[in-house]
């Protein structure tokens, strides 16, 4: 018998300082980093105000990790240490793995009106974490929109709803991140499979999630209990939000900043190779 999933916690995005002073609002970090394997972390930057988000992330390396940013409205321009250069526009996706290393820059560009968007990042498993740094890069157009039968309509970014598959394909870390919009009163059920972490982060309306009878808001994030499906149900004024899934590492983690191993001597050599220069190899 399938069982639907039910909300396990449920908790804010708490405001942070990141980069060279962008204020955003973390829903997922260090803390909750084991209950939420394989995801390590969720930024959300929203602000109508370019102050909070125009100094950026100026070049800052990264390892041991794939970063997966989604732009809801606004531009974000970027920079790497292979040479990739470009700009993710509203509705685009970057999903990149830092792999072995990579030096970037990421600079939010001034928008007129809301800018909104989120960054993700996936842990790699060990045998991963030292992999060629790769890059995928998806367009608005690319991102294919499923519509269900019962109300909601889905852009689907990695993953698969009613036989419309997403564009991210050949993940290192099996998952799912859908963006689901549904309207007002109206419905959603998805299938997760079993054993797979999965979470809801609201940024439009409310509504309510598994049996359970509360309403949830803008910058609440939903870690689910294991089962087959996630269900939700708007309020009277719809609701959209993330929903992402994958399947746990269950390996041990060693965090340090932008750099995500898992012994401390793994550290210690990326903080030692950044020092002397020899972080980025094999160009
Ligand atoms: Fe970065």
């Amino acid at each position: 018998m399938s069982t639907m999933r039910e909300v396990d916690s449920s908790w804010k995005s708490r405001a942070t300082i990141e980069g060279a002073g962008v204020h955003l609002k973390r829903a997922l970090g260090p803390g909750e980093a084991k209950r939420a394997d394989p995801f390590l972390l969720l930024d959300d930057f929203h602000s109508a105000d370019p102050a909070d988000y125009i100094a950026g992330f100026p070049w800052h390396p990264h390892r041991g990790i794939e970063t997966v940013t989604y732009v809801i409205r606004g531009l974000i321009e970027h920079g790497d240490s292979i040479g990739n250069k470009g700009a993710i526009g509203s509705g685009d996706v970057q999903w990149m793995t830092a792999g072995g290393g990579i030096l970037h820059q990421e600079m939010p560009r001034e928008y007129s009106g809301m800018m909104q968007g989120f960054q993700l990042w996936v842990n790699l498993p060990a045998s991963g974490k030292m992999m060629r740094p790769r890059y995928r890069d998806v367009k608005s157009s690319q991102i294919p929109e499923a519509v269900t039968a019962d109300g909601a309509s889905v852009k689907v970014i990695a993953g698969e709803v009613e036989g419309t598959r997403g564009p991210v394909r050949d993940l290192v870390v099996e998952s799912e991140y859908l963006d689901v919009s549904i309207k007002p009163g109206k419905s959603f059920s998805h299938g997760v499979r079993r054993g797979n972490t999965a979470f809801a982060y609201i940024f439009e309306g409310r509504g309510g999630f598994g049996g359970n009878g509360k309403s949830f808001g803008p910058e609440d994030l939903i870690l689910f209990e294991d089962g087959d499906t996630v269900q939700a149900r708007a309020g009277k004024d719809g609701i959209r939000f993330l929903l992402v899934s994958g399947k746990p590492l269950r390996e041990p983690i060693a965090w340090g900043g932008p750099i995500v191993m898992n012994t401390e001597e793994e550290l210690d050599t990326a903080f030692r190779e950044l020092r002397e220069g020899t972080f980025i190899r094999g160009r």
